[in-house]
């Protein structure tokens, strides 16, 4: 046997049997958990200790995976993407380590992921040309000055455009400056051109080592295999002495400040208090620091949050929490938005918060509802469509790599249980912490983060400066030898990878794949709501730990036009405002306390062979099968008497919601970008536009001044948004749960209508009965009609120093019938046309498209992207690759099972009964749904051919949208500046 077993324990938490073991040639840790989750899991991750913000470890985590002894290809990575039914594949750079973790559902296809991993990490090629791709290098531009390209440089770039990003990493690194916590992993843009070679490669050959490795398996794979598979990779090696553990940063003795300037035109900033904390290894203080914070922060009701939301100082919270992915832990706490001559008050806010809240004790009704929430989460494990066994890794990271043990990270029962005992014996445990932790604890920093319009303009000029300095030191040779470097760069680019170097990457055969489409159950049963009407449930039998996952859906095709952007903030409004007999703490704290939570979210979606909208506001719910009583009665509570006149709640709300879609404007670029595009197209995108696009952000900028203004006006439309939406007869009730629960549930269940609509009936006989929503008006005569295409660029403009570019192309108008076959072509024009062409050569941080069956949409979106029309001719030039390219069969093969890996997303129960939700309002049946798999499974050569001739046919109908800086708008080609429509959106 060549590891030895450290340790074994059963663990209930996770339903595992959980064995660390030590490899005895090298010490590389091994931690295996063994269950019934055929979600299996798998990651190696080293412990990497960056010396500078140079970004070598970001660097060195891109490059491993653009080639290895065993499989010579351009980008193994890219090939997985293309062929793999992968449920997760990704690497991620940390402070202090970098992760390689994969997870599938298929056997053969997870040990296939394993071993190009693994090859990778242990034998990348890592010549100078990959550095200089992922990492960066000098291009001579045409005007004879120097440029720097890179795909790290230039996502860092991007990086630097989020302030909220910046500034939450400015928090963390200014409690550790004598660490390697305080450099900034990814890369500074302004360092990573310090970044040479040599010191690239050396850094893979200290850190990338099995004596410094940390290797994770999880799920219902075998759990030996798991130690022989390894002991092969391994053996090889010999132990190696890696200095790696990152060091401790000595408590300030005083408090300190860091002022930092960012991009912007916002004369607010950012302002937050931090506070570095205790080392790993305690798990109780883990739990209990984690409750303390969703006590102090978790809701709007939240005293902490409260009181820095109702000061009015700024928009909404800043600061990064609780930090446990570092040596030594910290919390931080905040707020943006902030004038800077209210920074000083916001910091003295937070510490005298604290300090009242320890010297007058904090309501148990907090500590209660922030406990049970916690701990609700804790055992649900929803990590949505992130693998369960990679959540239980960084889990178990948290200790492990500070050489703790990784086993007592998964345990929660036991730490749990004992702070529950020390509160009733009447402890003051809270308020303790917050003394010790925060009060008395002078190993804290204050960050403040200002835009400033001059910041872009220093920094540009700064870095023309210093390129102008070194182009003038290069001697006429040496910008040859630069030009060449470039030229052989590029052509390795356009080099195809050999069909010999292809067929190294393993994939599966099309005889793996099944060709059924999975089935979601769903049954559909009926309420008695009153004597006349009858209203509509949905089961989803499913095996969900006996947690009960109850959403209502409200259908509501006939609101006002004026009224449909409320809707986005009406479920927030009637969950957060305080009901007739609940003030709005008391209520969060009742849903904290029962519940694991009630959320509200939006549904738009085109019915399928139909043009017509639908549209649902949807409130979500869970509680324990046994809480099911106490959660109708809360939902009853919101649903029929949520008061809306809360005039203070409510701008606290806009304003949240408006700062909130202000920061994500940035990081998610392209999102923006194609839901405006799409928006000229159907009316259901037209309505996301108006509900979560940027037309959204302006309604929402609009509404937080008419509070002010026209207070009666805005109370009036949420009312009549009340009465439009919520509308119970007609309803949807879903329900997720295994059926003996559901046998036991149901009466309740049919209580909880009738109560609903009887209460319904009552208002409505006291006259407010026209208010009421016709069900199942005609749609058409909806609001909300298409807009017209438009041959000129919209270009929404924000300060970035990247750019986000889109074009939609409505093929199913120009004549393309849906076509599953499409998705095939569609994930070959993602990974190689577009992965070649934007992001190699074009140096853009990504570039997805979206097509849409339904509508027949085919949409590009670039991401963190240098280029403006360089991309948009690639776009155009996307139908004459298609329409000449040789796909081999192999290749082809390929790219359906790994479409099929898109089509077939693991889902938890849970997402399964949404899912089906959805399936059911939009009528995507299962018949439709096997359809569209048999075309997918058909593909073949002439789709790629129809794909290119309807991107061609639908050019002269298609919409551009950018993103770009003012500055960015000024290098657009003189055809697209002409009658482009300009829109400030920052
Ligand atoms: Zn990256």
């Amino acid at each position: 046997m060549s590891f030895t077993l450290i340790e074994e324990r059963s663990v209930p938490e996770i339903n595992s049997i959980v064995r660390l073991y030590e490899h005895d040639g090298t010490g590389a840790r091994l931690l295996s958990v063994i269950n019934k989750d055929e979600n299996k899991s798998f990651g190696i991750s080293f412990r990497t200790h960056p010396s500078s913000s140079n970004g070598v470890a970001h660097i060195m985590e891109h490059s491993t995976l653009c080639g290895s002894r065993k499989y010579p290809v351009k980008e193994p990575f890219v090939e997985l993407m293309k062929s793999s039914l992968n449920t997760f594949l990704n690497a991620l750079t940390f402070p202090d380590k970098t992760v390689y973790p994969v997870a599938s559902t298929n056997l053969k296809d997870f040990y296939n992921l394993i071993d190009v991993y693994l090859d990778s990490v242990f034998y990348p090629t890592l010549s100078e040309d990959i550095f200089r791709q992922e990492g960066w290098h000098y291009e001579v531009e045409p005007d004879g000055s120097l440029s720097r390209k890179g795909v790290v440089y230039n996502e860092m770039k991007g990086a630097y455009s989020d302030p909220d990003e910046m500034h939450a990493d400015w928090c963390r690194r200014s409690l550790f400056p004598d660490t390697t916590y305080g450099f900034d992993s990814g890369g500074d843009p302004e360092v990573i051109p310090q970044l040479d070679y040599q010191t690239f490669v050396a850094f893979h050959k200290k850190y990338y080592h099995p004596s410094n490795s940390f290797i994770f398996f999880y799920g219902d794979d075998d759990p030996d295999t798991r130690l022989s598979m390894m002991d092969a990779w391994l053996a090889p090696f010999s132990r190696a002495e890696v200095d790696s553990m990152p060091g401790l940063q000595t408590p300030f003795t005083t408090p300190i400040s860091v002022d930092k300037a960012c991009d912007g035109n916002d004369d607010k900033g950012f302002v937050a208090v931090n506070w570095g904390l205790a080392e790993h290894g305690d798990l109780e203080y883990s739990i209990a620091l984690t409750i303390l914070t969703y006590i102090l922060i978790g809701t709007s009701a939240s005293p902490l949050r409260k009181a820095l939301i109702d000061s009015g100082y700024g928009e909404d919270l800043a600061g990064f929490g609780y930090e446990e992915s570092m040596r030594q832990t910290a919390w931080s706490i905040g707020l943006k938005g902030v004038a800077p001559e209210n920074m000083g008050k916001v910091e003295v806010l937070i510490l005298n918060t604290l300090a009242q809240l320890a010297k007058d004790g904090i309501d148990p009704d907090t500590i209660e509802a922030s406990i049970n929430t916690v701990e609700f989460a804790l055992r649900e494990k929803n990590t949505g469509n992130f693998p369960r066994g990679l959540a239980v890794m960084f889990e178990a990271l948290g200790e492990w790599l500070y050489d703790k043990n990784p086993i007592d990270a998964l345990e929660f029962e036991a730490p749990i249980r004992d702070l529950r005992a020390k509160l009733a014996k009447g402890e003051r445990l809270f308020e303790s912490m917050i003394d010790s932790l925060f009060l008395k604890n002078q190993f804290r920093s204050t960050v403040r983060l200002l835009p400033s319009t001059e910041e872009g303009r220093r920094r540009e000029a700064q870095e023309k400066a210093e390129l102008a300095a070194i182009r003038a030191r290069l001697s006429d040779a040496e910008i040859e030898a630069l030009k060449a470097q470039v030229e052989a760069l590029n052509r390795r680019q356009e080099t195809p990878d050999s069909p010999e170097a292809l067929a190294t990457i393993p994939s599966l055969d099309l005889a793996d794949i099944p060709r059924q489409a999975p089935k979601l159950p769903c049954e559909v049963f009926s309420i008695q709501a009153s004597e006349a009407v009858a209203s509509m449930g949905l089961f989803h039998d499913l095996p969900t730990s006996s947690i009960f996952y109850f959403d209502v859906a409200f259908p509501f095709t006939t609101i006002e036009p004026r009224l449909l952007p409320y809707v986005s903030i009406f479920g927030r409004a009637i969950l957060e405002t305080g009901t007739d007999r609940f003030d709005y703490i008391t209520i969060m704290q009742e849903i904290g306390k029962h519940t694991g939570g009630i959320g509200a979210s939006v549904h738009t979606g085109t019915v399928w062979d139909s043009k017509k909208a639908s549209a649902s506001f949807i409130v979500r719910s869970k509680a324990m099968a046994e809480k099911t009583d106490k959660l109708f009665e809360l939902l009853t509570e919101v649903l029929l008497h949520a008061k809306l006149d809360n005039k203070e709640r409510l701008r606290q709300i806009v304003l949240e919601e408006k700062a909130q879609a202000e920061a994500s404007a940035i990081p998610e670029g392209h999102r923006l970008v194609i839901t405006r595009m799409r928006s000229h197209f159907s009316q259901a995108d037209a309505m996301a536009e108006r509900l979560r696009g940027s037309e959204q952000l302006f309604f929402l900028r609009d509404l937080a001044a008419r509070i002010d203004t026209d207070w009666s006006g805005v109370l009036a439309d949420l009312e009549a948004v009340r009465s439009a939406v919520l509308d119970f007869s007609h309803a949807i009730y879903n329900v997720t749960l295994d059926k003996a629960n559901f046998e036991a549930v149901r009466p309740h269940l049919e209580g909880f209508v009738q109560g609903l609509v009887q209460a319904q009936g009552q208002v409505q006989v006291q006259g407010q009965a026209s208010s009421s929503a016709a069900p199942n008006a005609d749609p058409d005569t909806a609001p909300s009609a298409a807009i017209a295409p438009n041959a000129a660029p919209e270009v929404l403009l924000a300060p970035t120093q990247v750019n986000f570019v889109g074009r939609a192309y409505p093929i199913g108008m120009a004549g393309a019938p849906a076509n599953g076959a499409f998705r095939v072509v569609k994930k070959y024009l993602d990974t190689v046309y577009l992965w070649e062409k934007i992001r190699v050569q074009g140096g853009a941080y990504g570039c997805p498209s979206v097509y849409d069956l339904n509508t027949g949409v085919f949409a590009f979106a670039s991401y963190r992207d240098p280029n403006l029309g360089r991309t948009l001719e690639a776009y155009d030039a996307a139908s004459d690759f298609l329409e000449t390219a040789e796909i081999s069969e192999d290749e082809l093969r390929k790219c359906i099972i790994g479409t099929i890996g898109d089509v077939d997303i693991y889902m938890l129960p849970d997402a399964k009964g949404f899912a089906s939700l959805v399936n059911y309002l939009v009528h995507y049946t299962d018949e439709k749904r096997q359809e569209h798999r048999d075309e997918l499974l058909a593909a073949s050569k002439s789709d790629f051919r129809s794909l290119g001739r309807a991107l061609r046919a639908a050019r002269d109908g298609a919409v551009t949208t950018l993103l770009t800086s003012q500055t960015g708008a000024q290098t657009l080609p003189a055809a697209l500046r002409e009658g482009a429509q300009e829109i400030q959106l920052l």
